[in-house]
């Protein structure tokens, strides 16, 4: 079996980053090694994204299918213009109004792209990130840098150091610690190769934000249907795999608010006969149970995103057996929420 790995967890401020922090992280990613960095969104795994060896690495660390491809990050145009074949009108207005941020483009990828950073395909997943450390990072390499989320396949994704230390302590040399991530979610990935754009995952910008600035697009299939497990389909490959999930257990439970709460009250009632540990997840602040934990999940999208992940990651620290989870609205950035939690879920049930 390989040798442990040594991991230094080192804290760097994500506003104005120390030039000495980066510049180690950059000297690892330009000798082909992996490090984990803080993002707007979830915590990234990153490597020098046109390099198969250092990419390689990404997917073993990670355990993640090789036909799933990455997000490639850059810090200027300049860089972009060399990884892909064109950049429509469409992806122009996406770039003038939320770049740097969390929403992703697909793209014609050039020859310089391998294609183990594509997972095989020939178009590329291409954002800019809107986090200090990330952009000194890409910038002092003078490459773009291929990173998924720094979680082991198929877990939550992290919001912080310690989610990452908790999946790959022993994996990887260095984890860059900025605290917690600002949005929670990952970015939005939207095709911008067809005539009318497809968003294939939602994310941290909503179709309603995206529609104000470049008219209509579209949700891709799969992410309309009423049973996503079922789905088959396949456009962008990180949609048939399991994700998110924690070792608990996790229950979706979707209808109106009270009713909701009510079936959680049962259930949980339920549960505990059964000896089970039980922690719900709610945005109902009047919902209270008798020794049972309760996740006050926040009252807008955006606090609700920046808490999910780590309140799923929270239950298994607590050695949950079960997360009974409240949906919420599938508007705006709700909708990649509810994504994110019908995901995670082993059962939905809708009231
Ligand atoms: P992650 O890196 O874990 O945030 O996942 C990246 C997401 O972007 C996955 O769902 C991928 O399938 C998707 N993605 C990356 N590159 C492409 C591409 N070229 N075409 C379609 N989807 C992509
Ligand atoms: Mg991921």
């Amino acid at each position: 079996m390989k040798k442990a790995i040594k991991t230094e967890i080192i804290r760097v401020n994500s506003k104005r980053p120390d030039y000495g922090i980066i510049e180690k992280a950059s000297k690892l990613i330009c000798s082909g090694e992996i490090v984990a960095f803080p993002t707007e969104t979830v915590y990234g795994l990153g490597a020098n994204a046109l390099d198969s060896s250092s990419v390689t690495k990404i997917y073993k660390i990670k355990g993640r299918p090789s036909d799933n491809p990455l997000i490639v990050h850059v810090a200027d145009m300049d860089t972009l213009k060399k990884l892909v074949m064109e950049i429509p009108p469409g992806a122009k207005g996406i770039i003038n109004k939320f770049w740097p941020g969390p929403i992703t483009l697909v793209l014609k990828k050039s020859e310089i792209v391998p294609h183990i950073t594509t997972g095989g395909l020939s178009t590329i997943a291409v954002r800019m990130p809107r986090n200090n450390v990330v952009l000194a990072l890409i910038k002092m390499s003078g490459l773009p840098i291929a990173a998924p989320s720094a979680n082991i396949s198929g877990r939550p994704s992290p919001t912080k150091a310690k989610h990452v230390k908790d999946d790959l302590n022993g994996k990887i040399k260095l984890i860059l610690d900025g605290g917690s991530t600002e949005i929670g979610i990952e970015s939005t990935v939207i095709d911008m190769t067809q005539d009318t754009p497809v968003i294939l995952r939602p994310g941290g910008i909503s179709k309603e934000l995206i529609e104000d600035e470049i008219g209509k697009v579209h949700f891709h299939n799969s992410l309309l249907g009423s049973d996503l497990s079922k789905n088959k389909i396949n456009k962008s490959p990180g949609m048939k795999y399991r994700h998110y999930s924690p070792n608990a257990q996790v229950i979706l439970v979707e209808g109106p608010t009270n009713t909701a709460k009510n079936k959680i009250i049962e259930l949980t009632q339920r549960l505990k006969r059964e000896n089970k540990k039980v922690c719900i997840m709610t945005t109902s602040k009047s919902l209270k149970i008798n020794a049972v934990k309760i996740q006050y999940m926040g009252k807008t999208f955006d606090t609700i995103a920046r808490n999910l992940f780590a309140n799923l990651r929270e239950a298994d620290d607590n050695n949950i057996d079960i997360i009974l989870v409240q949906g919420i609205q599938y508007k705006k950035t709700g909708f990649a929420i509810m994504n994110r939690l019908r995901k995670a879920a082993n059962t939905s049930i809708r009231v």
